[in-house]
């Protein structure tokens, strides 16, 4: 008898968890992957510098703060410094 199989399909693997990426493109030099993010959460401030031209930038940062947060932080402050 024609029993109606629901094809189910396998749920998609797990995806490969990457380690946060912490290298940034650098909105001053515009060379790839120079920007180096450090995070200090004991003093909730992230720190992120450009090993090319060496611009530099801080920000306040919070337990839920990764890299990109300080990265993008500081893209919106040249943005702003742009205005
Ligand atoms: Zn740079």
């Amino acid at each position: 008898m024609g029993k109606k199989k629901s094809s189910r399909k396998p749920p998609p693997k797990a995806k490969i968890i990457v380690p946060l990426d912490t290298q940034f493109n650098c909105p001053f030099c515009n060379h790839e992957k120079v920007c180096e993010v450090k995070m200090d959460r004991d003093r909730m401030v992230g720190f992120i510098k450009c090993r090319v031209c060496l611009e530099d930038f801080q920000t306040k940062i919070n337990y839920l703060s990764e890299p990109v947060d300080v990265y993008s932080d500081w893209i919106d402050a040249c943005e702003q410094a742009n205005q």
